[in-house]
């Protein structure tokens, strides 16, 4: 068994468990009371995980959960597409409609395990980050204190090439980004780009900042790095005009009811939990939101 520390520096989690579900319950509550259950079908949300096991973990949500959630989005008549084209079609100005993509952050071994088998069945497509200096085995994650088992070079490379999963880049040893210095971020950001290349032996054309803590600065280098897109941890729906270094997704808790889920997937967990900034703000130095993508952000937030 594993547990993620709430301590963790740099991904997981931004409030306490027990918090973040009580938060999470009312605002679908609210929701379902408001759109009576209609799912909004503007745009794309990305919905993002960590892992998919049984484990006593907060990144873990329960293989039953899951198989739940994905047929609920087959049942629901969803697009799920792979996250590369989104960033296409939006960039192309598309209005899409009930399209989501899917998102596993860090490559855990139980995504191969516990979700392929059901993303196979259903035919949806998704994406994995991960940090390759954690898969090489040279970092390792700080929030576990004994890390749950990584896809392996040889599995990742097997796995991107059978094509339901796609493999992206998370920086080489998962830091945060805020923290360091601007060659040391470049390092991390474009090292991740060339480690994944040679691997994978393609381009690589998604990265997946750790925590979603990123700065103008480090898009700027992900944007040199020649990546062609960015997911975030910002909540939100993704329309045309989205800036396509700054992805907005939505994590899917291990907490989460059917409901929770649907509300995430219709539109009803769109803006930020309260306080949640601040929280940031006090935990990881993240500065105030400022900008084009930020004053976008904003504009959308209802
Ligand atoms: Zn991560």
């Amino acid at each position: 068994m594993t547990s993620a520390s709430e301590t963790m520096r740099g991904v997981g989690p931004t409030l306490p468990p027990s918090v973040k579900a009580g938060a999470t319950r009312v605002r679908s509550a609210w929701w379902l009371a408001r759109s009576r259950g209609r799912l909004d079908p503007e745009g794309v949300r990305i919905l993002f995980y960590h892992r998919v096991s049984d484990d006593e973990d907060a990144l873990a949500v329960a293989p039953r959960r899951f198989r739940e959630q994905m047929e609920f989005v087959a049942a629901a008549g969803y697009a799920v597409i792979d996250l590369c084209k989104a960033a296409d079609l939006l960039a192309a100005g598309l209005s899409l409609r009930k399209t989501i993509a899917l998102n596993f952050d860090d490559g855990y071994q139980d995504v191969a395990e516990n979700a392929l088998p059901v993303l196979d069945e259903l035919g949806f497509p998704a994406t994995v980050f991960i940090a390759t200096g954690a898969t090489e085995g040279t970092a390792s994650f700080a929030w576990y204190e004994r890390q749950p088992p990584l896809l392996t070079w040889q599995e990742i490379t097997e796995l991107d090439r059978a094509g339901r999963l796609q493999f992206g880049a998370h920086t080489i040893t998962h830091p945060n980004l805020l923290a360091l210095s601007g060659e040391a971020a470049r390092d991390e950001i474009a090292g991740s780009k060339l480690a994944l290349e040679a691997k994978l032996e393609r381009e690589v054309e998604a990265v997946c900042y750790p925590a979603g803590l990123f700065s103008d600065r480090d898009r700027g280098f992900v944007a040199d790095s020649g990546f062609r897109l960015a997911v975030s941890c910002e909540p939100g729906v993704n329309r045309p005009g989205i800036d396509r270094f700054a992805l907005r997704r939505r994590q899917i808790d291990r907490a989460d009811s059917l409901l929770d889920f649907r509300a995430k997937l219709g539109g009803g967990h769109d803006s930020p939990l309260p306080l949640r900034g601040v929280y940031r703000r006090l935990r990881y130095g993240e500065r105030k939101p400022k900008g084009s993508s930020r004053a976008l952000a904003r504009a959308s937030l209802r």
